[in-house]
């Protein structure tokens, strides 16, 4: 299999070179030649994992040695279908070691990542995050022999879960903390890579959201959805940032799995619910909201959604829907009290777009993904239903541990002395 860039103006790539350098040469974004075809019976399959094994495992194959072990080992955690009522469903995504969606991409694009690397060849993924990308991508390739991580995340931007999650000791990862913001976290990422020093480092890679080696394992969720639901063509409804969680569900219903459409659940940030009613593609400032994971201003993933079907073909099969952070709290607080069931704020979002659907009389079942645990945002939680989300093992379990982050000015030469010298 091959992959081609969305702006057509790269030569086709490997799927090692698709992983490893995330962008195509002419900025664009890698998309496979054809769809990942869904065989005959996977409706049958008993989990996510099984699933991957399935759909996943040959997809790749021809390039993944041993993708079939790798991708069991990378999705061994379920993404249960919710009923909430009659046609409303929440599939949870976040029962991942990090608690997020993250997990699903980052576990898989790790392990195929290592498998591709040469003999003696060494990985450094150097990683800027504002929140669950970082963990996700840190606890994915921790371990893995060869590779080393380097996360950078902002000092005093993250909220005090997500700074224990980020800044615990991992074997294979070197934690730093920037003095400054997330978008001086990103800018150093990126000067890296120009840097011959860094580069002498081995081979770089940053294993950022608009890798599709994130995007193909995200898809087998939703099937086993639709697996879970009996085979129903659902409404998904997506709480979205930078489109990547949308963009592998468009994926998996051009490669044939049933939906009767989707949903692109946006916070404030609603360039991309604005070209779905009509407008141009605006990119905007990002605007800070409740549901900061889907603060994106300019989301990358619109690329790969136009470049899968045209805009009137998209806007018949997509719609957008805009939630402010007061109406978030209100659905955080409504769903606790209708049905008992705590959501995090993201999923709150799209939990909002579905009642409004639900007003409009849709019919047909409505499935929402939560894509992360309530117990990750616990002041908002809290605040707005009065109850504080019980904590998971996976994030007591981090209570205590030492800090081993190093904190760094903003500038290439500290970042090189902390991490790399
Ligand atoms: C990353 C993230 C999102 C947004 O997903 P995209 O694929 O960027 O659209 C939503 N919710 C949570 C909790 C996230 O971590």
């Amino acid at each position: 299999m091959t992959y081609f860039s969305t702006r057509n103006a790269s030569p086709p790539a490997s799927l090692k070179t698709a992983l490893l350098d995330g962008l195509a040469p002419d900025g664009g974004l890698y998309l496979p030649e054809t769809a990942m075809p869904l065989p005959e019976g996977w409706e049958d399959a008993s989990s996510l994992a099984d699933l991957g094994a399935r759909v996943l495992a040959p997809f790749v194959a021809d390039t993944v040695p041993d993708a079939e072990a790798l991708v069991r080992d990378a999705l061994a955690f379920e993404t249960p279908l919710v009923r909430l009522r009659d046609g409303l469903f929440v599939l949870e995504l976040f029962h991942g070691p990090t608690l997020s969606f993250k997990d699903v991409g980052a576990r898989t694009l790790a392990r195929f990542a290592h498998a591709l690397l040469e003999d003696g060849e060494r990985l450094t993924i150097l990683v800027a995050t504002s929140g669950d990308t970082g963990s996700a991508v840190a606890d994915g390739f921790a371990a893995l022999p060869g590779v080393r991580v380097v996360l950078l995340f902002p000092e005093g931007r993250v909220s005090e879960v997500q700074e224990r999650q980020l800044a615990i000791e991992r074997p294979g990862v070197t934690p730093v903390r920037v003095r400054g913001t997330f978008d001086d976290c990103q800018r150093l990422v990126k000067t890296a890579f120009e840097d011959d020093r860094f580069r002498a480092a081995g081979r770089l890679s940053s294993a950022n959201s608009i890798n599709i080696g994130r995007l193909l394992p995200q898809s087998l969720y939703y099937l086993d959805a639709v697996r879970q639901l009996g085979g129903a063509a659902p409404t998904f409804v997506v709480p979205s940032g930078n489109l990547g969680n949308l963009t592998a569900g468009v994926m998996a219903h051009l490669a044939g799995m049933p939906a009767a459409g989707f949903v692109a659940a946006h916070n404030a940030n609603r360039a991309f619910s604005d070209f779905l009613a009509g407008d141009d593609l605006r990119p905007a400032d990002t605007k800070q909201t409740l549901s900061n994971a889907m603060d994106v201003g300019r989301p990358s993933n619109a690329e790969r959604l136009t470049a899968l079907l045209p805009p009137e073909r998209l806007r018949a099969l997509v719609r957008g829907t805009v939630t402010n952070d007061a109406a978030t709290r209100t659905s955080i607080r409504e769903t606790y009290e209708r049905y008992g069931y705590l959501a995090c704020p993201h999923t709150a979002v799209g939990l909002d777009a579905a009642r409004r659907l639900q007003d409009e009389g849709a019919t047909g079942p409505l499935v929402v993904l939560s894509t992360a645990h309530p117990a990750k945002f616990p002041d908002v939680v809290e605040d707005a239903t009065g109850v504080a989300p019980p904590e998971p093992e996976a994030l007591a379990r981090l209570r205590g541990l030492p800090d081993v982050a190093a904190t760094v000015e903003p500038t290439l030469g500290a970042l090189y002395d902390a991490a790399f010298a």
